[in-house]
């Protein structure tokens, strides 16, 4: 028998849907599903290279790797963690293919119940609360009057690119330890944060360690998209440390000897270079910027997602797609809050992003 609940998720994922549209035009400059374009670091790829000759000689081949993550891996991200003056114990890190999978795995550590998203929200929270079962309840920026168990926080947030202050992180942490929930917190655009007084981890709040569990990846940070790796930070304080260890050991092998030679390799080795792509796609977001000057706008800066308020999200997204061949995400997609919306990403070349700034100046300007 299947899922009930999966009866209740529309037919296809929203990305998919947005993909197909778009295939289907020709002349389109596509700033809609937000994947990298820029190639890897050659650091990373030489280290994959490195790691692969190992695996074909008797004294350094490696089968099943640790479930939690090679030594080297966690103490690359433990530093990368100590250079932001905040500690992390090698034994609170885990390694994962990514946010998306281990955000769902993680539900399995915790009692179906109330789940609070954010509202608009990136579609896989809502879709695996949904399969799980757990009650979907959605907020806007502060804490509700309800109690819940499980709240999602996004910063920087996709789709709107809003970057969550301290007091409104605090109040969130305030409200978990009142209302005794856990905070999934998904630090998948932490490295486009380059404010200096902006947050890029929610232990930088006092008492998060009680309460939160951060999502980090290499995906949009480094360019691991297709590589596929990440990490989840869970403290020991949460009480939740060894029931995911169990969690992780019964449900996954782990993450190949390989990817994770890459992935320290783009925090350490190659990490100038890494940062260096990420200040690409920010100016990228700052040309988009430009040509929607006038507009009202969030994103953009210390996140590589805009967020536009144009009318009826739908109407607005064919036009950009068949009026000036420009490809953006309906704001609608991600759910109520974003029906007024469109998404637009900065993840693509330069060239791409110069013509999609000239289509949105006009498109302004006709607006
Ligand atoms: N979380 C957010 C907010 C995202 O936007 C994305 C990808 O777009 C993910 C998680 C998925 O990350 P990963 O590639 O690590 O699974």
């Amino acid at each position: 028998m299947t899922n009930k609940n999966l009866e209740k998720l529309s037919s296809s994922y929203l990305f998919s849907q947005i993909g197909k549209i778009i295939e289907d035009r020709k002349n389109v400059i596509d700033l809609s599903v937000g994947d990298v374009k820029l190639p890897l670091p050659q650091e990373v790829t030489e280290a994959a290279r490195r790691a692969a000759d190992e695996l074909c000689r008797a004294e350094t081949f490696r089968g099943y790797p640790p479930e939690s993550g090679y030594d080297f891996f966690k103490r690359a991200v433990a530093t990368y963690y100590s250079r932001r003056n905040l500690e992390v114990d090698c034994d609170e890190i885990f390694v994962s293919d990514g946010i998306k999978s281990d955000m769902n795995l993680f539900l399995s550590v915790l009692e179906r119940g109330k789940v609070l998203l954010p509202s608009p929200t990136y579609p896989a929270y809502a879709e695996a609360n949904i399969i799980r079962g757990n009650e979907v309840i959605y907020y806007d920026v502060t804490p509700p009057d309800e109690a819940a168990d499980i709240v999602v926080i996004c910063s920087p947030d996709n789709p709107t690119g809003r970057v969550m202050t301290r007091s409104e992180l605090s109040a969130w942490v305030e409200y978990a330890d009142s209302a005794g929930a856990v905070i999934l917190f998904d630090a998948a655009y932490e490295a486009f944060v380059k404010d200096k007084d902006a947050l890029r981890s929610i232990f930088e709040i006092e008492g998060a360690r009680k309460c939160a569990v951060e999502f980090c990846s290499f995906s949009k940070t480094a360019g691991f998209t297709g590589v596929r790796c990440g990490y989840t930070v869970v403290p020991k304080e949460c009480g939740l440390n060894d029931k995911w260890r169990r969690v992780k050991s019964c449900c996954t092998n782990g993450v190949s000897y390989i990817t994770q030679r890459m992935a320290e390799c783009a925090l350490t080795t190659a990490y100038d270079k890494v940062v260096e792509n990420t200040a690409y796609y920010l100016q990228n977001a700052s040309l988009l910027l430009d040509a929607l000057e006038g507009g009202e706008v969030t994103g953009g800066k210390n996140s590589p997602y805009i967020w536009l308020r144009c009318g009826d999200s739908y109407k607005e997204f064919f036009k950009l797609l068949d009026m000036y061949g420009l490809g953006v995400t309906p704001g609608a997609g991600f759910g109520k809050g974003g029906e007024e919306f469109v998404r637009i990403n900065s993840f693509a070349l330069r060239d791409d992003i110069i013509a999609a700034a000239d289509r949105l100046k006009r498109y302004m300007f006709c607006k």
